[in-house]
Protein backbone atom coordinates (compact mmCIF):
# COMPACT_ATOMS: atom_id res chain seq x y z
CA UNK A 1 0.00 0.00 0.00
CA UNK A 2 1.57 3.43 -0.92
CA UNK A 3 1.46 5.67 2.07
CA UNK A 4 0.83 9.53 1.83
CA UNK A 5 3.79 11.68 1.77
CA UNK A 6 5.15 14.25 4.24
CA UNK A 7 6.80 17.66 4.02
CA UNK A 8 9.18 16.07 6.75
CA UNK A 9 9.77 13.12 8.62
CA UNK A 10 11.52 13.19 12.02
CA UNK A 11 13.08 10.13 13.33
CA UNK A 12 13.16 9.88 17.05
CA UNK A 13 10.84 11.54 19.25
CA UNK A 14 13.08 12.29 22.67
CA UNK A 15 13.71 15.58 23.73
CA UNK A 16 14.97 17.20 20.04
CA UNK A 17 12.45 15.48 18.15
CA UNK A 18 9.61 16.17 19.49
CA UNK A 19 10.72 19.73 19.63
CA UNK A 20 11.22 19.69 16.02
CA UNK A 21 8.29 17.77 15.44
CA UNK A 22 6.54 20.70 17.39
CA UNK A 23 8.14 23.48 15.69
CA UNK A 24 7.05 22.53 11.99
CA UNK A 25 3.66 21.60 12.79
CA UNK A 26 3.70 25.40 14.19
CA UNK A 27 4.69 26.42 10.57
CA UNK A 28 2.35 24.40 9.07
CA UNK A 29 4.30 21.62 8.11
CA UNK A 30 3.01 18.51 7.50
CA UNK A 31 5.00 16.27 10.05
CA UNK A 32 4.88 12.34 10.64
CA UNK A 33 7.02 11.21 14.16
CA UNK A 34 8.94 8.25 14.43
CA UNK A 35 9.48 6.76 17.69
CA UNK A 36 10.82 3.89 18.74
CA UNK A 37 9.25 3.63 22.23
CA UNK A 38 6.04 5.23 24.50
CA UNK A 39 5.88 8.64 24.89
CA UNK A 40 8.06 10.11 27.02
CA UNK A 41 9.64 6.35 27.72
CA UNK A 42 12.56 5.89 29.98
CA UNK A 43 15.27 4.20 28.37
CA UNK A 44 16.96 7.11 26.80
CA UNK A 45 18.37 10.31 27.74
CA UNK A 46 15.11 12.41 28.54
CA UNK A 47 13.56 10.23 31.78
CA UNK A 48 14.32 11.02 35.70
CA UNK A 49 11.72 13.81 36.10
CA UNK A 50 14.03 17.18 35.99
CA UNK A 51 16.64 19.17 34.53
CA UNK A 52 18.82 21.97 35.34
CA UNK A 53 19.09 25.39 33.36
CA UNK A 54 20.82 28.00 34.02
CA UNK A 55 22.39 30.86 31.47
CA UNK A 56 25.62 31.77 32.92
CA UNK A 57 27.03 28.80 30.78
CA UNK A 58 29.89 27.86 31.95
CA UNK A 59 31.03 25.55 29.30
CA UNK A 60 30.86 27.96 26.86
CA UNK A 61 29.79 31.95 26.23
CA UNK A 62 28.32 31.21 22.97
CA UNK A 63 25.68 28.99 24.32
CA UNK A 64 24.20 32.26 25.89
CA UNK A 65 22.28 33.91 23.17
CA UNK A 66 21.12 30.33 22.60
CA UNK A 67 19.75 29.84 26.03
CA UNK A 68 18.10 33.44 26.28
CA UNK A 69 16.04 31.73 23.15
CA UNK A 70 15.24 28.71 24.62
CA UNK A 71 13.93 30.68 27.97
CA UNK A 72 11.92 32.44 25.35
CA UNK A 73 10.69 29.32 23.97
CA UNK A 74 9.95 27.35 26.88
CA UNK A 75 7.74 30.06 28.16
CA UNK A 76 6.10 30.47 24.96
CA UNK A 77 5.38 26.21 25.12
CA UNK A 78 4.08 26.70 28.30
CA UNK A 79 1.68 29.46 27.64
CA UNK A 80 0.15 27.56 24.59
CA UNK A 81 0.08 24.54 26.59
CA UNK A 82 -1.11 26.28 29.75
CA UNK A 83 1.24 24.07 31.82
CA UNK A 84 4.27 24.21 34.17
CA UNK A 85 7.64 23.35 32.69
CA UNK A 86 10.19 25.83 33.94
CA UNK A 87 10.76 26.62 37.47
CA UNK A 88 13.26 29.75 37.85
CA UNK A 89 14.01 28.58 41.47
CA UNK A 90 17.56 29.67 41.37
CA UNK A 91 20.65 28.08 41.32
CA UNK A 92 23.77 28.48 43.01
CA UNK A 93 27.14 26.90 42.62
CA UNK A 94 29.98 26.68 44.90
CA UNK A 95 33.52 26.19 44.95
CA UNK A 96 36.78 27.44 45.62
CA UNK A 97 37.45 30.85 43.51
CA UNK A 98 41.24 29.91 42.63
CA UNK A 99 40.44 26.09 41.32
CA UNK A 100 36.96 26.06 40.23
CA UNK A 101 37.46 26.90 36.47
CA UNK A 102 33.61 26.50 36.24
CA UNK A 103 33.28 29.18 38.34
CA UNK A 104 35.34 31.34 36.02
CA UNK A 105 33.51 29.84 33.16
CA UNK A 106 30.27 31.15 35.25
CA UNK A 107 32.06 35.07 35.58
CA UNK A 108 32.84 34.89 31.61
CA UNK A 109 29.44 34.12 30.73
CA UNK A 110 27.55 36.30 33.32
CA UNK A 111 30.14 39.43 32.06
CA UNK A 112 30.06 38.61 28.54
CA UNK A 113 26.07 38.88 28.38
CA UNK A 114 25.08 40.79 31.53
CA UNK A 115 23.58 37.84 33.19
CA UNK A 116 22.81 38.87 37.01
CA UNK A 117 25.24 36.40 39.42
CA UNK A 118 25.34 37.53 43.34
CA UNK A 119 28.06 36.17 44.77
CA UNK A 120 27.81 34.47 48.40
CA UNK A 121 30.80 34.25 50.66
CA UNK A 122 30.96 31.46 53.56
CA UNK A 123 28.70 33.98 55.91
CA UNK A 124 26.06 34.50 53.00
CA UNK A 125 26.48 30.52 52.16
CA UNK A 126 25.54 29.81 55.83
CA UNK A 127 22.33 31.51 55.99
CA UNK A 128 21.47 30.86 52.40
CA UNK A 129 21.82 27.91 51.68
CA UNK A 130 22.68 26.12 55.59
CA UNK A 131 22.38 22.16 53.96
CA UNK A 132 26.14 22.84 52.40
CA UNK A 133 29.06 21.49 54.63
CA UNK A 134 31.52 23.86 53.06
CA UNK A 135 34.96 25.33 54.27
CA UNK A 136 35.54 29.37 54.26
CA UNK A 137 37.40 29.31 51.35
CA UNK A 138 34.02 28.31 49.47
CA UNK A 139 32.23 31.01 47.67
CA UNK A 140 28.63 30.66 46.15
CA UNK A 141 27.90 32.10 42.60
CA UNK A 142 23.39 32.21 42.40
CA UNK A 143 21.90 33.13 39.35
CA UNK A 144 18.16 34.03 39.84
CA UNK A 145 17.00 32.94 36.53
CA UNK A 146 18.54 29.30 36.98
CA UNK A 147 16.18 26.25 38.05
CA UNK A 148 15.19 23.53 36.26
CA UNK A 149 12.60 21.87 33.52
CA UNK A 150 10.40 18.99 34.17
CA UNK A 151 11.62 16.29 31.65
CA UNK A 152 8.80 14.06 30.80
CA UNK A 153 6.48 16.47 30.82
CA UNK A 154 8.12 18.90 28.06
CA UNK A 155 8.57 16.10 26.18
CA UNK A 156 4.89 14.92 26.22
CA UNK A 157 4.04 18.69 25.55
CA UNK A 158 5.25 19.07 22.43
CA UNK A 159 3.86 15.94 21.42
CA UNK A 160 0.36 16.66 22.37
CA UNK A 161 0.97 20.37 20.65
CA UNK A 162 2.53 18.76 17.72
CA UNK A 163 -0.09 16.58 17.38
CA UNK A 164 -2.75 19.03 17.81
CA UNK A 165 -1.35 21.22 15.45
CA UNK A 166 -1.73 18.05 12.47
CA UNK A 167 1.42 15.95 13.02
CA UNK A 168 1.01 12.04 12.54
CA UNK A 169 3.47 10.81 15.40
CA UNK A 170 3.82 7.27 15.76
CA UNK A 171 5.46 5.73 18.51
CA UNK A 172 6.29 1.83 19.00
CA UNK A 173 7.52 2.26 15.27
CA UNK A 174 11.13 1.57 15.16
CA UNK A 175 12.79 2.65 12.14
CA UNK A 176 14.74 0.22 10.63
CA UNK A 177 16.32 2.27 7.83
CA UNK A 178 16.48 5.44 5.23
CA UNK A 179 17.51 6.46 2.36
CA UNK A 180 17.74 9.54 0.13
CA UNK A 181 15.78 9.27 -3.70
CA UNK A 182 15.35 11.47 -6.53
CA UNK A 183 12.38 13.49 -4.80
CA UNK A 184 13.38 13.10 -1.16
CA UNK A 185 13.73 10.40 1.54
CA UNK A 186 11.89 6.97 2.06
CA UNK A 187 11.65 5.62 5.74
CA UNK A 188 11.42 1.84 6.61
CA UNK A 189 10.06 1.09 9.76
CA UNK A 190 8.61 -2.00 11.34
CA UNK A 191 5.11 -1.48 10.33
CA UNK A 192 5.69 0.00 6.48
CA UNK A 193 7.52 2.43 4.14
CA UNK A 194 6.84 6.17 4.81
CA UNK A 195 8.14 8.95 2.05
CA UNK A 196 8.99 12.77 2.28
CA UNK A 197 10.90 15.54 1.02
CA UNK A 198 13.20 16.24 4.29
CA UNK A 199 14.36 14.30 7.08
CA UNK A 200 15.63 15.43 10.22
CA UNK A 201 17.30 12.68 12.91
CA UNK A 202 17.33 13.17 16.42
CA UNK A 203 17.78 9.53 17.39
CA UNK A 204 19.94 10.59 20.71
CA UNK A 205 22.11 7.36 21.83
CA UNK A 206 20.88 5.59 18.90
CA UNK A 207 22.41 8.29 16.08
CA UNK A 208 25.16 6.16 15.57
CA UNK A 209 23.16 3.55 14.41
CA UNK A 210 20.87 5.28 11.70
CA UNK A 211 23.68 7.70 10.63
CA UNK A 212 26.64 5.82 10.07
CA UNK A 213 29.00 9.62 9.09
CA UNK A 214 27.70 10.50 12.88
CA UNK A 215 28.93 6.98 14.37
CA UNK A 216 33.10 8.00 14.26
CA UNK A 217 31.53 10.87 16.27
CA UNK A 218 29.75 9.68 19.15
CA UNK A 219 29.89 7.80 22.53
CA UNK A 220 27.30 6.15 24.80
CA UNK A 221 27.79 6.24 28.24
CA UNK A 222 25.87 5.08 31.83
CA UNK A 223 24.83 8.48 33.75
CA UNK A 224 23.34 7.16 36.94
CA UNK A 225 20.51 9.88 38.72
CA UNK A 226 19.92 8.91 42.61
CA UNK A 227 16.97 10.31 45.22
CA UNK A 228 17.41 11.25 48.80
CA UNK A 229 14.90 11.76 51.30
CA UNK A 230 15.24 15.07 52.74
CA UNK A 231 12.27 15.83 55.12
CA UNK A 232 11.44 19.15 54.00
CA UNK A 233 14.82 20.74 54.55
CA UNK A 234 15.21 21.72 50.55
CA UNK A 235 11.31 23.05 49.72
CA UNK A 236 11.88 25.76 47.11
CA UNK A 237 8.46 27.10 48.77
CA UNK A 238 11.28 28.02 51.41
CA UNK A 239 13.35 29.93 48.87
CA UNK A 240 16.00 26.89 48.52
CA UNK A 241 17.65 27.10 45.38
CA UNK A 242 19.12 24.02 42.97
CA UNK A 243 22.30 23.93 43.72
CA UNK A 244 25.88 22.43 42.37
CA UNK A 245 29.28 21.69 44.10
CA UNK A 246 32.40 22.01 41.92
CA UNK A 247 34.86 19.87 44.58
CA UNK A 248 37.91 18.27 44.24
CA UNK A 249 35.06 14.36 44.23
CA UNK A 250 33.64 16.27 40.64
CA UNK A 251 31.11 18.12 39.63
CA UNK A 252 27.50 17.20 41.21
CA UNK A 253 24.20 18.55 41.15
CA UNK A 254 21.09 18.52 42.85
CA UNK A 255 17.40 19.80 42.42
CA UNK A 256 14.69 21.55 44.88
CA UNK A 257 12.67 18.95 46.91
CA UNK A 258 9.94 17.26 45.62
CA UNK A 259 7.73 14.40 47.11
CA UNK A 260 10.20 14.39 49.64
CA UNK A 261 13.15 13.48 48.18
CA UNK A 262 15.89 15.45 46.21
CA UNK A 263 17.81 14.13 42.96
CA UNK A 264 21.40 14.28 42.94
CA UNK A 265 23.86 13.22 40.04
CA UNK A 266 27.56 13.54 39.43
CA UNK A 267 28.06 15.12 36.20
CA UNK A 268 30.17 12.52 34.66
CA UNK A 269 29.79 9.85 31.62
CA UNK A 270 30.50 5.69 33.48
CA UNK A 271 30.60 2.93 31.62
CA UNK A 272 30.63 2.65 27.57
CA UNK A 273 27.42 1.40 26.61
CA UNK A 274 27.75 -0.66 23.56
CA UNK A 275 24.24 -1.24 22.39
CA UNK A 276 21.48 1.00 23.66
CA UNK A 277 18.76 -1.04 23.14
CA UNK A 278 20.21 -4.05 25.36
CA UNK A 279 22.09 -1.86 27.88
CA UNK A 280 20.60 -3.17 31.83
CA UNK A 281 19.60 -0.18 33.25
CA UNK A 282 19.17 -1.32 36.79
CA UNK A 283 21.83 0.81 39.00
CA UNK A 284 25.04 -0.91 40.38
CA UNK A 285 26.05 -0.37 43.66
CA UNK A 286 29.30 1.13 42.59
CA UNK A 287 27.40 4.16 40.34
CA UNK A 288 26.10 5.35 43.62
CA UNK A 289 29.08 5.15 45.40
CA UNK A 290 30.34 8.68 44.45
CA UNK A 291 27.04 10.47 44.79
CA UNK A 292 26.46 8.87 48.61
CA UNK A 293 30.09 10.03 49.39
CA UNK A 294 29.36 13.24 48.39
CA UNK A 295 26.03 13.45 50.30
CA UNK A 296 27.79 11.93 53.51
CA UNK A 297 30.69 14.94 52.94
CA UNK A 298 29.40 17.92 51.42
CA UNK A 299 25.54 18.18 52.82
CA UNK A 300 23.23 18.31 56.25
CA UNK A 301 19.86 17.31 56.22
CA UNK A 302 20.08 14.42 54.10
CA UNK A 303 19.88 10.72 54.38
CA UNK A 304 22.52 9.29 52.61
CA UNK A 305 21.25 6.02 51.45
CA UNK A 306 19.71 7.07 48.53
CA UNK A 307 15.62 5.82 48.00
CA UNK A 308 15.95 4.94 44.20
CA UNK A 309 18.16 5.51 41.43
CA UNK A 310 17.54 5.57 36.85
CA UNK A 311 19.90 5.27 34.50
CA UNK A 312 20.13 7.74 31.17
CA UNK A 313 22.65 7.58 28.57
CA UNK A 314 25.27 10.94 27.74
CA UNK A 315 25.75 10.57 24.34
CA UNK A 316 29.17 12.48 23.92
CA UNK A 317 30.93 14.04 21.14
CA UNK A 318 34.71 14.38 21.14
CA UNK A 319 34.54 17.79 22.70
CA UNK A 320 31.53 17.52 24.59
CA UNK A 321 29.77 20.52 22.22
CA UNK A 322 26.61 19.38 20.65
CA UNK A 323 26.30 18.72 17.23
CA UNK A 324 23.44 20.32 14.48
CA UNK A 325 24.38 19.98 11.23
CA UNK A 326 22.99 18.66 7.38
CA UNK A 327 23.64 15.48 7.15
CA UNK A 328 26.35 15.22 4.46
CA UNK A 329 25.50 14.56 0.55
CA UNK A 330 22.03 14.45 1.19
CA UNK A 331 20.52 18.37 0.61
CA UNK A 332 16.91 17.91 3.00
CA UNK A 333 18.75 16.16 5.69
CA UNK A 334 19.55 17.59 9.10
CA UNK A 335 20.74 15.86 12.35
CA UNK A 336 21.53 17.13 15.47
CA UNK A 337 22.99 14.81 18.54
CA UNK A 338 26.15 14.30 20.92
CA UNK A 339 24.04 16.73 23.61
CA UNK A 340 26.74 15.14 26.04
CA UNK A 341 24.78 15.63 28.87
CA UNK A 342 24.07 18.43 29.08
CA UNK A 343 21.74 19.39 26.16
CA UNK A 344 17.67 19.30 27.42
CA UNK A 345 17.96 22.92 28.31
CA UNK A 346 18.39 23.78 24.67
CA UNK A 347 15.69 21.44 23.26
CA UNK A 348 12.84 24.00 22.49
CA UNK A 349 15.44 26.05 20.57
CA UNK A 350 17.29 23.14 19.17
CA UNK A 351 13.60 22.26 17.87
CA UNK A 352 13.35 25.66 16.22
CA UNK A 353 16.56 25.77 14.59
CA UNK A 354 16.06 22.17 12.89
CA UNK A 355 12.76 23.10 12.17
CA UNK A 356 14.08 26.80 10.35
CA UNK A 357 17.00 24.73 8.02
CA UNK A 358 13.95 22.27 6.70
CA UNK A 359 11.78 25.41 5.80
CA UNK A 360 13.96 27.80 4.81
CA UNK A 361 18.02 26.21 4.21
CA UNK A 362 18.64 28.91 7.46
CA UNK A 363 17.96 30.20 10.73
CA UNK A 364 18.50 33.53 12.64
CA UNK A 365 20.10 31.53 16.04
CA UNK A 366 24.09 31.54 16.09
CA UNK A 367 24.59 27.95 15.82
CA UNK A 368 27.43 27.95 13.37
CA UNK A 369 30.02 26.94 16.25
CA UNK A 370 28.32 23.75 16.87
CA UNK A 371 28.97 22.27 12.81
CA UNK A 372 30.08 18.78 12.73
CA UNK A 373 33.13 20.46 9.88
CA UNK A 374 34.84 21.38 13.24
CA UNK A 375 35.22 17.57 14.26
CA UNK A 376 36.77 16.64 11.13
CA UNK A 377 39.84 16.32 9.79
C1 LIG B 1 21.52 11.57 33.85
C2 LIG B 1 21.36 12.73 32.94
C3 LIG B 1 21.27 14.02 33.46
C4 LIG B 1 21.16 15.11 32.62
N1 LIG B 1 21.02 16.36 33.17
C5 LIG B 1 20.83 17.43 32.36
C6 LIG B 1 20.55 18.70 32.92
O1 LIG B 1 20.47 18.85 34.15
N2 LIG B 1 20.35 19.73 32.07
C7 LIG B 1 20.40 19.58 30.71
O2 LIG B 1 20.21 20.58 30.00
N3 LIG B 1 20.64 18.37 30.16
C8 LIG B 1 20.84 17.30 30.94
N4 LIG B 1 21.06 16.06 30.41
C9 LIG B 1 21.15 15.93 28.95
C10 LIG B 1 19.82 15.87 28.25
O3 LIG B 1 18.87 15.17 29.00
C11 LIG B 1 20.04 15.25 26.88
O4 LIG B 1 21.04 16.01 26.20
C12 LIG B 1 18.78 15.26 26.04
O5 LIG B 1 17.71 14.70 26.75
C13 LIG B 1 19.03 14.48 24.75
O6 LIG B 1 17.87 14.47 23.96
P1 LIG B 1 17.80 13.64 22.60
O7 LIG B 1 16.55 14.04 21.94
O8 LIG B 1 19.10 13.78 21.87
O9 LIG B 1 17.75 12.11 23.07
P2 LIG B 1 16.46 11.27 23.56
O10 LIG B 1 15.56 12.15 24.35
O11 LIG B 1 16.93 10.01 24.15
O12 LIG B 1 15.68 10.99 22.20
C14 LIG B 1 16.11 10.11 21.20
C15 LIG B 1 14.87 9.34 20.79
O13 LIG B 1 15.09 8.64 19.58
C16 LIG B 1 14.39 7.42 19.68
N5 LIG B 1 14.95 6.46 18.69
C17 LIG B 1 16.21 5.99 18.65
N6 LIG B 1 16.36 5.11 17.62
C18 LIG B 1 15.16 5.04 17.00
C19 LIG B 1 14.67 4.31 15.89
N7 LIG B 1 15.46 3.47 15.19
N8 LIG B 1 13.39 4.47 15.53
C20 LIG B 1 12.57 5.33 16.22
N9 LIG B 1 12.97 6.03 17.29
C21 LIG B 1 14.26 5.91 17.69
C22 LIG B 1 14.66 6.99 21.11
O14 LIG B 1 13.80 5.98 21.55
C23 LIG B 1 14.50 8.30 21.84
O15 LIG B 1 13.15 8.52 22.24
C24 LIG B 1 21.15 14.94 31.22
C25 LIG B 1 21.24 13.65 30.68
C26 LIG B 1 21.32 12.56 31.52
C27 LIG B 1 21.40 11.19 30.93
Amino acid sequence: MKRPSFDCIVLGLGAMGSSTAYQLALKGKKVLGLEQFTCAHDRGSSHGETRLIRKAYFEHPDYVPLLERSYQLWKELELRSRKKLLHETGLVIFGEEKKSQILQGVRLSSSRYGIPIEEWDYKTIQKRFPQANVSSSFIGLYEKSGGYLEVENCVQTFCEQAGHLGSELHFEEPVNSWKKTESGFEVMTSKGTYHAQQLVITTGSWNGILLKEANPFLKVHRAPLFWFESQGKFKKEKGVPCFAFDVPEGFFYGFTESGGEVKIALHQPLELVKDPSREDRSVKPEEAKPVTDFVVEYLKDLNPEPTRGAICFYTLSPDTHFILDAIPDCPGGFWAGGFSGHGFKFASLIGEVLSDWVIDGKTRSPVQFLAMRRLQG
